[in-house]
């Protein structure tokens, strides 16, 4: 059972923002594509975990932070006898494996996933203790991308390969003991230990006035939306949506980029790009907010 879903980091939703609407420095294009890449092979690991019949609390993508040290987990699966932590990978391409180091078949070595994958393991035990519990970890790397091969691997690595993720989980789901209240609490306490914005985000500087403006589509992400009556429809992939439902998730957008800049009708019809008059954005606006202040002095919270 899902306990807990994944949801995109704020700072990947921040890069799909910024790079429609400016364009982004080569080396934070990087970042962006390697985040997403990230992002995808979790949301595959996913839709293999969310099928497990045993009973089991799947939770995905925790931040928390212990003695000052911030540390992330890809996804942890409490069973009555262990918790299953895994790191997921979605490197593509050959790669192989060298005393404990990683390296591209170019030759480039790469941060080895075990060092990162220790020192989670060893950040949560310590969360573990300071809760008072002591169950058994059972780390893994997941490699998720079928188009992944990594040569020389030693066979007692705590890899699992794309091949063997099936038995894996098969394994798990052979276990049938029940779970008690102690899991279900620690789950719960896991969830409320969860920090949900991490503080290290690379962002690249920008600016309200230095920003593209318009509405982005709800499925591609094109900034060519025009408004239809009640409806926007987008140039790129024909995608409709109601007006209303597309201007509350510009301002969410704008709220992320700007999150201490006050909610006026007059900066949001312009962060839409004035494709909707005035009157509708503030519509939109009185219909989702408290309205504070009056006349030119009025914003929404
Ligand atoms: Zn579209």
């Amino acid at each position: 059972m899902i306990y807990k879903s994944r949801t995109e980091s704020a700072e990947l939703l921040m890069f799909k923002s910024l790079g429609v609407r400016m364009e982004l420095p080569e080396k934070d294009k990087l970042h962006y594509l390697s985040l997403q890449k990230g992002y995808d092979g979790e949301v595959m690991f996913d839709t293999f975990t969310e099928k497990l019949q045993s009973e089991c609390l799947i939770l995905n993508d925790l931040l928390f932070k212990i003695n000052n040290t911030v540390f992330q987990i890809d996804s942890l699966i409490i069973t009555a006898a262990v918790i299953h932590f895994y790191e997921v990978k979605n490197f593509e391409g050959d790669f192989y494996y060298e005393s404990d180091r990683l390296y591209t078949k170019s030759k480039t070595e790469i941060n080895n996933p075990l060092t990162q994958l220790n020192r989670g393991v060893s950040l949560f035990r310590q969360l573990l203790q300071s809760l008072g519990i002591n169950m058994k970890i059972d780390p893994s790397v997941v490699f998720i991308n079928p188009a992944f091969t990594l040569y020389q691997t030693p066979l007692d690595k705590p890899f699992i390969f794309p091949t063997q993720l099936y038995r894996h989980l098969n394994g798990i789901d052979k276990t049938s003991a029940k779970l008690s209240t102690k899991h279900k609490q620690l789950a719960a306490q896991l969830v409320s230990l969860h920090c949900a914005d991490s503080p290290y985000k690379q962002i690249p500087a920008y600016t309200f006035e230095g920003l593209r403006k318009g509405m982005l589509c709800f499925k591609c992400a094109s900034i060519s939306l025009a408004v239809v009556g009640h409806n926007c429809v987008c140039g790129e992939c024909g995608y409709v949506e109601k007006v209303g439902e597309a201007v509350m998730r510009s301002v969410k957008e704008f709220r992320l980029l700007f999150p201490g800049v006050r909610i006026s009708t007059r900066i949001i019809h312009e962060w839409c790009g004035g494709l909707l008059s005035r009157k509708r954005i503030k519509n939109v606006l009185e219909k989702n907010f408290k309205r504070v202040g009056v006349r030119q002095w009025t914003f929404f919270e």
